[in-house]
C-alpha cells in the first residue's frame, strides 16, 4: 500500500513535533501531517520564558529546533492537512485536502487549540502588542503595569490571580453578574486587593497606538459605554480545540470538544492516541504537549 507508515502524527506542534522525535529514535517509520507551519501555536511567542533549559527563546526558534531534531532522527514531515478519517479497520487511513491518501498502523492526533476571540474590535489589530490569550505566557510583560482579564471562568480567575502577582493593577471584565469559576477560585479572586471585578461589562473596542492603551466597554445591562486605561487585555473566554474534524470518527470527545484519553494517551478507538492542546488535560502550555507526545508514542510503539 502506497503511503503506509507505522505512525502518522496529525499536526507539527510541540506535541507532535516530540511524538515524531520518539517515534523516530523508536525505529519506526514516522510522519507528521502539518496543515500549516509547524511549530503550532508554540511558534508565536517572541519570547518563552517557561520552556525548561532556556531562561528565555524565541517560539519560532524552539520550535524549529524540534523540527530540526525530528527530521534529523528521520521523521517525514508532509505540509498538507488532514481531512477526512477513517478509524475502523486494523489499518487507519488519512484522506488530506489536496486528496492525497495515507495509512498508519497507529494515528497521533496532536491538532492543537485556538483560542475563542472575543470580538471586540482592534482584537487582532493589538495581538502581541498588548492583547494575549495566553496569561502565563505573556504576563511577566507588564510588571508594574494595568492588566485587563476579559471572561468570568476558571481561566479567567486564574489569570486575575496570576497576574495580580506581578502588576499593578487587574480588571476583571465579565459580562454578567456572577463568576463561572470554581468557589475555591472565586473566593481567592474576591479576596484579592490587586483585583476589581466590572460586572455585567464586556470590552467592546480596544485602543491604543504602537500598543494596547485602552479599552471601551459597554456595560451589558444598561448598555453605557465607558472607557479604561490599560496596558494589557487577556482573553479568556475560552479555547476550542481543532477536533471538528473528528466528527463521525468514532473519537470521543469530551463535551467542550477535547479528546478523551487515558493515562497513555490512548483515545477510546485501539491504536489512536492524542496528545497535547487538543486532548482532555489540564495545563495547556508546550511543555505539556511535549510531554503528552512523548507518551502518545512511546504507547503507540509498544501497543503497534
Ligand atoms: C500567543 C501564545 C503564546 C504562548 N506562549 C506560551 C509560553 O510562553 N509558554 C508555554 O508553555 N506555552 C505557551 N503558549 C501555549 C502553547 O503554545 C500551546 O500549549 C502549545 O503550542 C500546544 O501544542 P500542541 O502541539 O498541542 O498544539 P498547537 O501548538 O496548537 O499545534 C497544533 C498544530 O496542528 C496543526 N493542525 C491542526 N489541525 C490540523 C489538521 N487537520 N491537519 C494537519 N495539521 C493540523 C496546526 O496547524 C498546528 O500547527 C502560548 C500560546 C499562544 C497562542
Amino acid at each position: 500500500m502506497q503511503n503506509l507508515y507505522d505512525i502518522i502524527i496529525c499536526g507539527g506542534g510541540p506535541a507532535g513535533l516530540t511524538a515524531a522525535i520518539y517515534c523516530a529514535r523508536g525505529g519506526v517509520k514516522a510522519a507528521v501531517l502539518e496543515r500549516m507551519n509547524v511549530g503550532g501555536q508554540a511558534a508565536l511567542p517572541e519570547g518563552i520564558e517557561n520552556y525548561p533549559g532556556f531562561s528565555r527563546i524565541g517560539g519560532f526558534e524552539l520550535t524549529d529546533n524540534m523540527r530540526a531534531q525530528a527530521e534529523g532522527l528521520g521523521a517525514e514531515i508532509v505540509y498538507d492537512e488532514a481531512a477526512a478519517f477513517s478509524f475502523k479497520s486494523r489499518i487507519k487511513t488519512i484522506k488530506t485536502a489536496t486528496g492525497r491518501d495515507y495509512a498508519a498502523r497507529a494515528v497521533i492526533l496532536a491538532l492543537g487549540a485556538g483560542a475563542k476571540p472575543l470580538g471586540a474590535v482592534g482584537e487582532a489589530e493589538f495581538a502581541g502588542r498588548g492583547v494575549s490569550t495566553c496569561a502565563t505566557c505573556d504576563g511577566a510583560f507588564f510588571r508594574d503595569k494595568t492588566a485587563c482579564v476579559a471572561g468570568g471562568g476558571n481561566t479567567a480567575a486564574e489569570d486575575a490571580l496570576y497576574l495580580a502577582r506581578f502588576t499593578k493593577k487587574v480588571y476583571l471584565i465579565h459580562r454578567r453578574d456572577s463568576l463561572r469559576a470554581d468557589a475555591a477560585n472565586i473566593k481567592k479572586v474576591l479576596a484579592e486587593p490587586k483585583i476589581e471585578i466590572l460586572w455585567n461589562t464586556v470590552a467592546v473596542e480596544i485602543m491604543g497606538g504602537n500598543a494596547v492603551e485602552r479599552l471601551r466597554l459597554k456595560n451589558t445591562l444598561t448598555g453605557d459605554i465607558s472607557e479604561l486605561k490599560t496596558d494589557a487585555l487577556f482573553i479568556a473566554v475560552g479555547q476550542t480545540p481543532n477536533t471538528a474534524v473528528l466528527r463521525d470518527t468514532g473519537v470521543k470527545l469530551n463535551e467542550s470538544g477535547y479528546i478523551c484519553v487515558n493515562a497513555h494517551m490512548r483515545a477510546n478507538i485501539k491504536h489512536i492516541y492524542a496528545a497535547g492542546d487538543c486532548a482532555d488535560g489540564h495545563l495547556k502550555q508546550i511543555v505539556t504537549a511535549c510531554a503528552n507526545g512523548a507518551v502518545a508514542a512511546t504507547s503507540a510503539i509498544q501497543e503497534l
